[in-house]
């Protein structure tokens, strides 16, 4: 009815339908997504702070999900990951995701850390830490190289479950990041009272460095907050070298970001984390 009052919406009823029934088919098809070998995983490196990073100040990597649908063709995190979520596939997907990048991690020469990414539903709904303790098994990846990067939010949903999930995690011998610092409900207390053991600053504030003072009062800021609790700090978003100038001369211990590596397939990155030969 109100599509035909307003004829500058008239638009908007058949596009919101079509939306909702993309999504249906989209969400089917993410199901099929993990059988049929679609979906991948690429690595973007993290490196220690130092104003010229070469190959050998990589010290870990990210694993970051992809999707390559058979007919859309690549569908970003950012679309399939809610979706997943929503829909409660992202448990099963989630392991997949770690299962993989753990059996990538352990055929590595060389004993680089691997950062993956765990979900709010995965954090909250799963069995997650026997998951995550069958994969180390599983893979023989030793524990103190896999670092869980988990975002504020799911903490702020149950503080006392979220605690007890992070130290039984940490007493697998796992790491714990905390993920896009500064871009949600940051509170200071998360850092005091859970054992992360290191804080990512949310790329926004790295974007803003060099336009925005404020962004390089809250980038100082949380290094030093970091610092004095005891927490690494990795500067996300890193794009230019003014900006790994500016991170490195605050003392910001790790940087990740396009000028440093993009997100890649790990062949890519082959030589750096010692693969032998061709897969
Ligand atoms: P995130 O965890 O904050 O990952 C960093 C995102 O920033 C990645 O986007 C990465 O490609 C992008 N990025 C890295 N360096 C730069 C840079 O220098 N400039 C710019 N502009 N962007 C940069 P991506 O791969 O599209 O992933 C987006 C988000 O999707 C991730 O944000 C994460 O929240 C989620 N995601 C990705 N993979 C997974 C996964 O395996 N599991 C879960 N639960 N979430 C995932
Ligand atoms: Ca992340
Ligand atoms: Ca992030
Ligand atoms: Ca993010």
């Amino acid at each position: 009815a109100k599509a035909k009052l307003r004829g500058s919406v008239s638009l908007y009823e058949p596009e919101m339908d079509r939306q909702i029934r993309d999504r249906r088919v989209l969400h089917q098809d993410l199901s099929a997504a993990i059988k049929n070998g679609e979906l991948s995983l690429h690595y973007q490196p993290q490196a220690n702070g130092c104003s010229r990073v070469g190959s050998e100040d990589f010290v870990g990597f990210e694993a970051l999900a992809r999707w390559f649908h058979p007919t859309r063709g690549f569908v970003p995190p950012s679309d399939f990951i809610p979706l997943a979520e929503e829909s409660g596939l992202i448990v099963e997907m989630g392991e997949w995701i770690l299962r993989e990048a753990c059996q990538e991690a352990a055929s590595w020469s060389k004993p680089l850390q691997i950062a993956v990414n765990l979900s709010p539903a995965q954090f909250l709904n799963s069995d997650l830490v026997s998951a995550v303790h069958g994969i180390l098994l599983e893979t023989g990846l030793k524990p103190s190289r896999l670092e869980l990067e988990i975002t504020e939010g799911v903490l702020i949903e149950d503080f006392d479950r979220g605690l007890s999930l992070l130290r039984r995690l940490t007493g697998l011998g796992v790491r714990i990041s905390m993920d896009d610092f500064g871009s949600g409900y940051s509170s200071l207390t998360y850092l005091q009272a859970f054992p992360f053991d290191k804080i990512k600053i949310d790329r926004a504030f790295v974007m803003n460095l060099g336009h925005n003072p404020q962004s390089a009062a809250i980038v100082r800021a949380v290094i030093g907050l970091g610092h004095g609790l005891g927490v690494s700090i990795v500067a996300e978003g890193v794009e230019t070298q003014q900006q790994l100038d500016f991170l490195v001369a605050e003392g910001c211990d790790a940087v990740q970001g396009y000028f440093i590596g993009k997100p890649a397939p790990i062949e890519q990155y082959a030589r750096l984390v010692g693969l032998s030969g061709p897969r």
